[in-house]
């Protein structure tokens, strides 16, 4: 029985099925994929939640390949993404983001286009990072990204590169993020070369596509699509709209209790996948493993995406790249950041038409006053910042008239970030689980990490491992 049919859910489904074992998926919402979807905008098949992939390993390529869409995978437009910093002429502060590192850590910080970055004395201290002893920073039990940055290349280079780049994705503060969690094997690699910039430089250079991210043609959602097909012709029992609100054990296995239109029902199982949200997963868990009532994750941040389809053709020149990260404290503008679509992807470019762009806009940090725009703010005043930032960040005017189309998706709670000593938190969980019961497995991007890398070779993992112990206790 597998609980939450988001990606972790749907792959350890598909690894258990490949085992021979029978498989329930429960899911509560009424649909698959959970921070995996799309819809239809303005004519176009858009992903509404992940719409990349991390190339850091060859994970999401290889399972594309599985399920028939090897032939579809793309990268993104070479022009890279802008970080619009904080000055009084938001044209004049907008720079490219050089590309050499992770998570806009410099590979060279003596290049000259993170230079331009950067004030002289921001420089020189970033450059300081090639001479400075490395200390205990690599082999301190855990250390937050913000201060490894900080310590190694300074104050600037953690402000006006990482920071932006780190909101982006994970929607929360360096100082608050773990350098394992986000950066696995940035700090070995540091340790092995002597500086925290040659690290970051191997790891990008170790990347298989050489580009940080890759894409399908299509979307992202069509791995969810053709998960969810593979698992049904393969004969797994996909049910949405069944919440597991109850997780016993019983002489036999598991009960799992679930409500459904309003009915209570209590299903037996051999073995348990619990694959939903942490808070989520923390409550179903507690009742049958105390030790994990301490352990129920803070609540997370939500984001708001509103995006806009725009007739301009001055859009096709792609005056900002792929798109743009706002520094924190740039005046005027609401939204961590700004995505163009059109001009990332070659193949929506081509879809859309030319004059015609996809603008995929974001708003809501950790951190952010309630009263700031964010995930609960009404979709006319989500819109109406929309085009107030777009227009500002792209350098175009952007009217209402110009939109063909628009929508505002909220994600409430869907980025949970690995905040500084996740490895020990995981380990606690593991352990908890493992010590317990064999017929139990968890997983998801609470533990593993967000981002479809993580999320998949963890669900894979723990679905193997209760695979050998099912067969084992069949034995
Ligand atoms: C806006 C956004 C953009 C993103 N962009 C990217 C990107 O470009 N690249 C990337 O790699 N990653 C990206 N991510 C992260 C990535 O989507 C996630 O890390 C990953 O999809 C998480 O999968 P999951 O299965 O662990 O969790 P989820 O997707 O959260 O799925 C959990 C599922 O469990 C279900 N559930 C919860 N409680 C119950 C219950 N009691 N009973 C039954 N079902 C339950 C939920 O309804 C949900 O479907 C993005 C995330 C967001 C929100």
């Amino acid at each position: 029985m597998v609980i939450g049919g988001g990606m972790a859910g749907l792959l350890a489904a598909r690894t258990l099925l490949a085992r021979g074992i029978r498989v329930t998926l429960l899911e509560h919402s009424d649909r698959f994929g959970g921070t995996v979807d799309a819809r239809m905008l303005g004519g176009l098949y858009l992903d509404s939640g992940a719409e990349s992939f991390s190339t850091r390993s060859a994970t999401v390529p290889a399972l594309a390949a599985e399920l028939g869409l090897g032939e579809r995978i793309v990268t993104p437009d070479a022009s890279g993404a802008w970080v619009q910093l904080p000055g009084k002429d938001l044209r004049a502060s907008a720079r490219p983001l050089p590309s050499s590192g992770v998570l806009g850590i410099p590979a060279d910080p003596s290049d000259p286009a993170i230079g331009a970055l950067l004030s002289r004395a921001g420089s020189l201290r970033a450059a300081l990072d090639r001479v400075l002893p490395l200390g205990s920073l690599a082999t301190r039990p855990t250390v937050s990204l913000g201060e490894l940055v900080r310590t190694r290349m300074g104050e600037e280079v953690l402000v006006r590169l990482v920071a932006p780049v780190a909101g982006g994705v994970f929607s929360a503060d360096p100082d608050d993020l773990d350098v394992d969690s986000v950066a696995p094997g940035l700090r070995t690699t540091m340790a092995r070369l002597g500086s925290l910039g040659a690290a970051a430089g191997a790891l990008r250079a170790a990347a298989p596509a050489g580009a940080a991210v890759g894409g399908l043609e299509g979307g992202i959602a069509q791995l969810r699509d053709r998960l969810v097909a593979e698992l049904r012709t393969d004969g797994a029992d996909l049910r949405t709209r069944e919440q597991v609100t109850g997780l016993a054990r019983s002489s036999t296995g598991w009960l799992v209790t679930t409500e459904h239109s309003g009915l209570t029902r209590r299903l037996p199982a051999d073995g348990v996948v619990v694959a939903t949200e942490g808070r989520a997963a923390v409550e179903l868990l507690a009742p049958v493993l105390p030790a994990l009532s301490g352990e129920r994750p803070d609540p997370v941040p939500g984001v708001a995406l509103v995006t806009l389809i725009v007739d301009i053709p001055e859009l096709d020149a792609r005056p900002r790249g792929t798109g743009v990260l706002v520094a924190r404290g740039v005046e005027g503008i609401a939204a961590k950041a700004l995505t163009h679509s059109t001009a990332k992807w070659a193949w929506l470019r081509d879809q859309a038409g030319p004059g015609s762009h996809v603008l995929r806009l974001s708003f809501g940090r950790v951190g952010d006053d309630p009263e700031d725009v964010g995930i609960g703010s009404p979709d006319d005043v989500l819109f109406r910042h929309a085009l107030a930032d777009a227009s500002a960040l792209l350098g175009v005017p952007i009217e209402a008239s110009d939109v063909l189309d628009h929508d505002v998706v909220r994600w409430a709670g869907a980025l949970p970030h690995a905040a500084v000593g996740h490895r020990e938190r995981v380990a606690r969980i593991r352990s908890a689980v493992t010590g317990q019961a064999t017929s139990l497995a968890v997983t998801g991007g609470w533990l593993a990490g967000t981002g479809l890398v993580a999320v998949i070779e963890d669900a894979r993992a723990r679905a193997e491992e209760l695979a050998d112990a099912l067969a084992h206790a069949r034995v």
